[in-house]
């Protein structure tokens, strides 16, 4: 496997250390109840963020994406023999920002909003959040900054909200950040600071200015158990949409989940919630680009071997922005060691080809990242790694009935002039990756 990730092929990796749920949980530093407190707090905001954002009237104030059934996607993906349902979890229309971001980073503002909220005496712990969007709590709020390193989405997702709620907002940008991202906050007066290296030396700069002053808040995207708890919350929404889709999980239907992976937080903090819940029933897949397999190499080979994807000899240079990243998150991956299944990577090529294939069959406008999640189950039900999975797990007569999400994270809001160039793209090579995964 190692020369063929230096190479930067397709791998498939299946976790030999995965454990039993029951067993692993309790050795967490988080647990059930922290995601629930998650939730609690994502309630208290819900009058507030209705008030500050029409596009969520209609929810009620709760940012939620859509479960999907499409038929397309579902027959070019399963085999025959496969009964059970096929969703895509489109977190690509998720209100506000557009990305899975907009879990992890809106709730990590509101909490340091909170905090600042109680200590200054606006509101009392417990309250609602609605005293937010009023003169005093903007000015309240002006007196803070909020710093955050991102290569685009956090970025954007954690901009909106701050400058919404009347923060200063300093937004690093690594290299890979898009122009139309920049443009956006800056549009909404946040301060967006370029830097010509990547992820972690945006998130370095962001930790260094915000260092040593107590009213600069930094959001550390490496480290951070409330994007985490955020992020995990969307396990909780899908089990009630589950259930409002008559979909069962249990032992006779095991549910498999493909999460695109950059840092971490978002696919691990959903993945910590969702064996919460479904326990071993629930099997998590993390996808990367081939150039930038950082969580893969770390639960494969452990946390020395390899600080970064660079001592790989790889470039972490990728169209997936959003997964471009060198060194996973030593706060999640601990914790992913055993309750990941396994880790796919797929070349650019193939990002595209999946990109153009998901908005021709569901016309779903998706960025490269997201569309890492779709050649998973391909690839888990027809390699020789994932029938190895099944039979090592006994789920042979099970997978008739397995369910499958794909978790789709990001996209909606790319301009159209973005997206054509990278679906003619896509278009050009759909026959030779068709082949290649198994599908043809
Ligand atoms: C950030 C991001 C991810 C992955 O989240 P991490 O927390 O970095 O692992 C996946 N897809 C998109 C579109 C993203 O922006």
């Amino acid at each position: 496997m190692l020369s063929r990730i230096k190479t930067q092929k397709r791998v498939f990796w299946i976790n030999p250390n995965l454990g039993n749920t029951a067993d692993v949980l309790p050795t967490l530093p988080l647990g059930f109840s922290d995601v629930e407190q998650a939730d609690y707090l994502w309630d208290r905001a819900r009058l507030l963020l209705k008030n500050l954002f029409p596009e969520l009237e209609s929810t009620q104030g709760i940012i939620e994406s859509p479960l999907c059934r499409v038929p397309e996607i579902r027959a070019m993906l399963l085999p025959e023999n496969i009964k059970g349902d096929l969703f895509i979890k489109a977190d690509n229309y998720l209100p506000i920002a557009g990305s899975i971001k907009a879990r992890g980073g809106i709730y990590a503002v509101l909490v340091i909003a909170e905090k600042i909220a109680i200590a200054e005496g606006l509101i009392e712990a417990g309250d609602d959040f609605d005293l937010f969007a009023t003169d005093e709590g903007r000015t309240l709020f002006a007196q803070h900054a909020i710093s955050v390193g991102s290569t685009g989405n956090l970025g954007l997702s954690i901009g909106i909200i701050a400058s919404t709620l009347g923060f200063k907002c300093i937004v690093h940008m690594s290299h890979d950040a898009k122009e139309w991202k920049k443009n956006k906050l800056r549009d909404n007066g946040v301060r967006v600071i370029e830097h010509k290296g990547d992820y972690a030396s945006a998130v370095l700069a962001a930790r260094q200015q915000a260092a040593g002053d107590s009213r600069n808040h930094f959001i550390d995207d490496e480290n951070s158990k409330d994007l985490f708890l955020g992020y995990g919350v969307a396990a909780l929404r899908l089990a009630v949409q589950f259930s409002i889709a008559n979909v069962t999980i249990d032992e006779d239907h095991p549910l498999f989940v493909y999460l695109p992976c950059g840092v971490g937080g978002a696919p691990g903090g959903i993945t910590f919630a969702l064996k919460q819940l479904f326990g071993d029933h629930v099997h998590c897949f993390f996808a990367e680009p081939t150039a930038s397999p950082c969580m893969l190499t770390r639960l494969a080979y452990g946390k020395d071997k390899y600080a970064s994807v660079y001592d790989l000899g790889l470039d972490n240079k990728t169209e997936a922005d959003g997964l471009a990243v060198a060194t996973a998150s030593e706060l999640v991956a601990p914790m992913m060691e055993k309750l990941v299944s396994g880790c796919y990577t797929v070349e650019d090529e193939g990002l595209l080809t999946w990109l153009y294939l998901i908005h021709k069959n569901a016309e779903m406008k998706v960025e490269p990242s997201a569309a890492v999640g779709l050649a998973g189950p391909s690839l888990f039900l027809k390699s020789p790694e994932g029938q190895a999975y099944i039979e090592k797990h006994n789920l042979q007569d099970k997978v008739v009935n397995s369910v499958h999400v794909i978790w789709l994270t990001g996209g909606e809001m790319l301009p159209d002039e973005e997206f054509e160039p990278l679906r003619l793209r896509g278009r050009e090579t759909v026959r030779d990756l068709l082949e290649e995964t198994y599908l043809l």
